[in-house]
């Protein structure tokens, strides 16, 4: 199993898990011609998890239903494409999907609109848990072999940007509120020793701003003492567990 990102900020994100058999996409907030440059085999994919409706996430949802893709979000989500022709469905918090060989927990995420997480799970990678535009987040687990989980931005990063004019007070307010930092991020990974069968943890969605990709990776893997990557286009991770 693979992850292949070709995008991850608040420009648009898209993440592909590319088994040997089967692929399944997660988030259509870029154009679907990326797809075409990390994937021969189109009858391989499964269908595209999408976390929520806003556009970096959920804009190219519509062009994916057209490829025939199914396509798998909350109903808020569901509800906002005008796609005439829908392929998928809705599904709801905390029922358990099987997408082909890809078996998926959605989980409410806080965010400032209805917005999933996921816990997904293949017999070549084990447990990825896949959190997004949250400014935090309950639910533990005791056996999570991968994580994918944002980072958006850092209280040090925030306020000098702040006193550098790159930022203002309501997108600093709104990055504490809807997005998750750096420190609320670690203090989940440790509570309950949450990562301690993980692999590799990958950050996403860093605020361009707000965030510092080097100092992130290094905090964090001193801090859990796991290898950190940063999801961005062209990282390509092979994720098999053995
Ligand atoms: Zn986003
Ligand atoms: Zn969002």
């Amino acid at each position: 199993m693979n992850i292949i990102c070709y995008g991850s900020s608040s420009k648009g994100n898209g993440y592909i898990l590319q088994g040997q058999k089967q692929t399944l996409l997660i988030e259509a907030g870029l154009p679907t011609s990326n797809l075409r440059k990390h994937i021969k085999d189109f009858s391989a994919i499964q269908g595209c998890l999408i976390s929520h409706k806003h556009g970096d996430h959920a804009k190219y949802m519509g062009d994916i239903m057209k490829m025939g893709i199914p396509v798998y979000t909350n109903q808020d989500t569901w509800e906002n494409c005008s796609t005439s022709t829908k392929i998928g469905s809705h599904i709801a918090a905390l029922e358990q999907i099987e997408i082909g060989e890809f078996s998926v927990i959605p989980m409410y995420a806080n965010h400032d609109v209805p917005c999933f997480s996921f816990l997904i799970n293949h017999e070549e990678m084990g447990n990825l848990l896949f959190i997004t535009d949250s400014s935090g987040f309950n639910y533990t687990f005791d056996d999570i072999n991968h994580v994918m989980i944002e980072c958006n931005w850092s209280e040090e990063c925030l306020q000098e940007a702040l006193i550098e004019g790159r930022t203002n007070e309501y997108v600093a307010r709104r990055s504490r509120e809807t997005h998750m930092g750096l420190d609320v991020m670690l203090d989940y990974l440790k509570s309950e020793d949450l990562a301690k069968n993980t692999n590799e943890v990958i950050l996403l969605h860093l605020s361009h701003e707000n965030s510092d990709e080097n100092q992130f990776i290094k905090i964090v893997s001193e801090n859990l003492n796991k290898k950190v990557y940063v999801a961005k286009n062209g990282l390509n991770l092979n994720i098999n567990l053995n």
